[in-house]
């Protein structure tokens, strides 16, 4: 069993990060190390440089082997965006329902052809030290629909498309999004280096 502290206050993501590793790792979250109110300053200007962000500063106070996810989602048509500001797309505090309404006003009147969009997702590890610090990348292509469809998941998934399947992220339920999401693709990098 492997153990490793994950650098997020996001429940969603711990869980899916949870599940997607599986019975072999044992994922601490920050509340569990005694940081729950530890915040952590993302200003960094790649999804990489956040994801450092985050790992460094939860490895400097505990000393134990860390994970940080730092994901978004990309819109061709915006020129990338919201990219690293996804969480604050709409503003300081905006909910998942508040970006989603952003979004989708920023798409209006674009054809379904042209709503293709990315997840990304990079995950940072530091095993026992900062010069050592490693970074796994996954990304999940799709389009953005101008209707939400769906409930579970969470953020930008009932709006987000996903053309195997035809099911938005949210219709597609954990189980099969986490064998196909950045989050999946990343973390599966990751346990490969593991092994
Ligand atoms: P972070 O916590 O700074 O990495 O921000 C991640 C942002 O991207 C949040 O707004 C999430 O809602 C969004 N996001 C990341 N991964 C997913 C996902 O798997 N589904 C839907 N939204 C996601």
């Amino acid at each position: 069993m492997r153990t490793f502290v994950l650098a997020s206050q996001n429940k969603h993501k711990a869980e899916e990060i949870k599940q997607i590793l599986g019975p072999g790792f044992e994922i601490k979250t920050m509340e569990e190390v005694g940081l729950s109110n530890f915040e952590i300053i993302e200003d960094g200007n790649t999804f990489e440089e956040n994801a450092a962000k985050k790992a460094a500063a939860v490895f400097n106070k505990i000393n134990m082997p860390v994970i940080a996810d730092d994901s978004g989602l990309c819109v061709d048509f915006l020129g990338g965006a919201p990219g690293i500001h996804t969480a604050r797309f709409a503003g300081e505090n905006a909910s998942d329902n508040d970006n989603i309404n952003k979004l989708l006003y920023e798409l209006k009147n674009v054809s379904f052809e042209k709503r293709t969009a990315k997840f990304v997702c990079v995950i940072a590890f530091i095993e026992n030290s900062l010069d050592n610090l490693k970074y796994f990348r996954g990304e999940c292509s799709g389009f953005i629909l101008n209707e939400r469809r769906g409930c579970s998941g969470f953020g930008y998934d009932p709006v987000f498309y996903y053309k195997k399947y035809d099911k938005t992220l949210a219709e597609l339920g954990e189980d099969i999004k986490n064998t196909v999401s950045h989050r999946y693709k990343a973390l599966k990098a990751f346990s490969d280096f593991l092994k």
